[in-house]
């Protein structure tokens, strides 16, 4: 691959318009290598390569033992690439070193391993239901993918969705967000080392509305699978109406994390800090509410603003650090503008609130918030970024109804001794994943995905590959 190229049909190649840009490192604002800035007529070929290769190509018709080992194979190319990889994920999301490189990175070589062994126990059922008919369902695959991501997990969200992808025989067009193309661009050259027929994974780099809505309005495109903020999956699901695409989004999230009394407290602070802060609150499932029950709302708010002094902000690619930039200087933006609102409605700052660093990069301090009602902007509305609103709550029931008192519905925490009260807490939250005395842990064999205006659809486990099946019914008349 040189640089300014993108990849389809098995090829490398410029962009038919041959422009670039260069994404921003974060933690220097300095250019980083040039992309190739696809646009709608890269796109027309890529489907064009991804429908081909599905329609003519071995790939959907391959013995499921062959693909299953084609997919494995990718995941151990991305664990042979493991360094490369979590450095071109750092260098543009500002993301550590330390979590692309012990965290996300290897859970994305995980996640091809856990689908390559699914990739031959995908079937359907055979219906005894008369004796003149011989009647059964198939699972095919759906078709050409096209898989829309974000910036804040660029691989790992991509894994999720080309895992099962591939697994069951699809072929997929993969449009990575514009700030953050590396590590996609680099899985196409690990496709190519390890086998993939031509045009089963294209990836076009280039700005999201073009190139992404482009794929959704596509008649070639079989289905859409899209993480990112819920104003976009909302426009997707729009214009998705025109062709009746099939559809998972993976969007927003406002997610309550809920420290009863009777919790664990160091735990639970130390859970806290995980749950708003890792990857600099640049989560859709981060635990940005924080509810506290009254009795031991001071104490905790007094460790949690202790322990965050000891969370060392600053340059991704040290090893030491803990939380690097925000990925761009329009999301630094956002995020101080979320803490005026937090100053301005009048919420208490009790921890950071302003720009970290003393020279270039988008560092913002990680800012913890006190005294927050469930009303006000910061409680409200998703901020992408390391700011944490603590709220503090009365009794079990006045937790549950605030931590509902949401439009989002990823994730939620629930913080207890009691399992009596953790088990009705699990069912009450309206939310796809409940953690009970824990923060942000991940599967590739347990389902992720949103209730409510988080989205819909599940990626990851044995659920994730409904999305990339269809289910065909098949009646023999023997009479
Ligand atoms: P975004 O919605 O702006 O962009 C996501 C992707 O969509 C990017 O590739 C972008 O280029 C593309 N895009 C933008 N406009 C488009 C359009 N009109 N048509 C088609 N594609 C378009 O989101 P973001 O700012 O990159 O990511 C942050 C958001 O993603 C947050 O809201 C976060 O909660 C969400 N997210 C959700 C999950 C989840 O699993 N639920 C995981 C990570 C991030």
């Amino acid at each position: 691959m040189k640089a300014g190229e993108i990849f389809i049909g098995g090829d490398w190649r410029q962009p038919v318009a041959s422009e670039t840009y260069q994404p921003i490192n974060p933690a220097n604002e300095e250019p980083l290598a040039a992309v190739g800035k696809g646009d709608e007529r890269d796109i027309d070929l890529a489907i064009a390569a991804a429908r081909k290769a599905f329609d003519e190509g071995p790939w959907p018709r391959m013995g499921a033992h062959e693909r299953g080992r084609i997919v494995w194979r990718l995941g151990d190319l991305i664990q042979q690439n493991l360094d490369e990889m979590a450095r071109l994920e750092s260098l543009c999301t500002g993301k550590t070193l330390f979590d692309s490189g012990k965290v996300e990175i290897p859970f994305a070589a995980d996640v091809f391993r856990y689908y390559a062994g699914w990739a031959t126990k995908i079937h359907g059922e055979t219906l005894q239901l008369r004796d003149n008919a011989f009647t059964f369902t198939l699972r095919q695959p759906v078709g050409v993918i096209g898989a829309i991501v974000p910036w804040n997990f660029p691989f790992l969200l991509s894994s999720w969705k080309l895992g099962p992808a591939l697994a069951a025989g699809n072929t997929v067009v993969l449009k990575p967000a514009s700030q953050t193309p590396f590590t996609a661009l680099k899985f196409a050259e690990l496709c190519q080392e390890a086998g993939l027929p031509p045009g089963v994974v294209n990836v076009v780099t280039g700005p999201g509305g073009k190139v992404g809505m482009a794929m959704v309005r596509d008649p070639r495109v079989d289905k859409i699978a899209f993480t990112g903020s819920t104003e976009v999956g909302k426009q997707i699901m729009r214009e998705a109406a025109g062709t009746l695409k099939r559809l998972s989004l993976e969007l927003g999230g406002k997610s309550p994390n809920i420290v009863f009394a009777d919790a664990d407290m160091e735990a639970a602070v130390r859970g806290a800090m995980t749950g708003i802060f890792y990857n600099k609150g640049e989560v859709c499932a981060a635990g940005s509410r924080l509810f506290v029950e009254e009795p031991i709302h001071d104490e905790f708010v007094s460790k949690l603003t202790d322990r965050v002094k000891t969370l060392k902000v600053g340059d991704p690619m040290d090893k030491s650090t803990r939380m690097g930039p925000v990925v761009s200087k329009a999301q630094m933006d956002t995020v101080m503008s979320y803490i005026e609102a937090g100053n301005r409605e009048g919420a208490k700052l009790v921890a950071g609130g302003k720009r970290a660093g003393s020279g270039k990069g988008y560092f913002v301090e990680p800012t913890i918030f006190d005294g927050v009602s469930n009303t006000m902007t910061i409680a409200r509305e998703e901020i992408f970024g390391p700011v944490l609103s603590v709220i503090p709550f009365r009794s079990v029931d006045d937790g549950l109804a605030q931590g509902n008192a949401t439009t989002y519905g990823l994730a939620a925490a629930v913080w207890t001794r009691d399992v009596a009260k953790a088990l009705k807490a699990a069912r009450a939250i309206r939310a796809g994943t409940v953690w009970v005395n824990a923060y942000n842990l991940f599967d590739a064999a347990l389902p992720f995905g949103g209730f409510k205006e988080s989205g819909f659809g599940r990626e990851m486990g044995s659920v994730g590959l409904d999305h990339y099946t269809e289910v065909k019914t098949v009646w023999v008349d023997l009479s």
